[in-house]
């Protein structure tokens, strides 16, 4: 008899989803804050996801992680104080630690079990949370940004504006995150699709514009977020420009580049749109 098979289906919106086939389920638990599954899949390798959203897979997470971190940090000639709100996997505390001037790399997480998992089922993304240089602390983002200051680079790595997440995505909190950073300092924060995510993008540019003058955006390709196309955020109080390190520098990427720097945020016109 053939073999039933199971499959995850996320809802992206109500009428779009995607469907993952699923060999074993490793975890499912509802923690304080979410709703958790971490699964085995056959296309993307182990998968980690957060109230029904996807938020990382083995096989594309590189791009999400490399993305939201290189691209700020690699604005600065020597970036040294660094943390990420949400996050919990720990790839993008992972990409930080390869810039050699960091030597704080501060990851605010609300739900440690999210860590927790990570550690236990995604060795290979959560690799740098012991590293001396990572501090992890278990708190509402939003409150710990309100005592944080002298950041070069803040990443907020959230969640679906939904839930505990929800005040990532508002004016105040950028203003909090304003107050945290150094005259030089960036603020970049994951910001959906250009497809399906049209009015948050234009609002979190309002919001972030309440506390920088400064606000731009870039873009990737990400094969398991909604549309596969994905936008990131950046404000600044400063212009912001490549450092020259970014064209030698010898960091070990699959997805960045020097050219990717600055390629990234060549827009199509549609998505340049949203930011007018
Ligand atoms: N790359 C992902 C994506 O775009 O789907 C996000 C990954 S990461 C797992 C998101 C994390 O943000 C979750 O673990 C969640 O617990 C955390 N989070 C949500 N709201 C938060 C808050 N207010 N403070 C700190 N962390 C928060």
């Amino acid at each position: 008899m053939k073999k039933r098979q199971t499959w995850f289906t996320e809802y992206q919106t109500d009428s779009l989803s995607l469907g993952l086939r699923i060999d074993d389920i490793l975890a499912s638990e509802t923690t304080e804050f979410q709703d958790m599954l971490v699964a085995q899949t056959e296309t993307f390798g182990r998968l980690l996801v957060l109230d029904g959203a996807v938020q990382t897979t083995d096989k594309d997470e590189f791009v999400y992680h490399e993305m939201i971190t290189h691209v700020p940090l690699f604005m600065l000639d020597a970036p040294k104080k660094v943390a990420v709100i949400g996050g919990g996997d720990g790839g993008a505390i992972r990409e930080i630690l390869k810039h050699p001037t960091v030597d704080e790399a501060h990851l605010v997480e609300i739900d440690q079990k999210v860590v927790d998992a990570a550690r236990k089922f995604f060795p290979a993304i959560s690799v740098a949370l012991d590293d001396p240089k990572a501090h992890v602390h278990y708190t509402d983002g939003i409150e710990w940004v309100r005592n944080a200051r002298d950041f070069d680079v803040i990443v907020v790595d959230s969640t679906d504006p939904v839930g505990p997440a929800e005040g990532l995505f508002q004016a105040d909190f950028y203003q909090s995150i304003a107050r945290a950073l150094t005259d030089q300092g960036i603020l970049v924060a994951q910001s959906e699709s250009p497809f399906l995510h049209q009015d948050l993008i234009r609002s979190m540019k309002e919001g972030m514009k309440t506390a920088f003058p400064y606000v731009t955006l870039y873009v990737a390709a990400i094969p398991t977020y909604p549309s596969g196309f994905w936008s990131f955020m950046m404000a600044s109080k400063q212009p912001v420009k490549p450092a020259d390190r970014a064209r030698t520098a010898s960091i070990a990427t699959r997805y960045w580049t020097p050219a990717i720097q600055e390629a990234a945020f060549v827009l199509p016109r549609f998505v340049g749109e949203l930011l007018q």
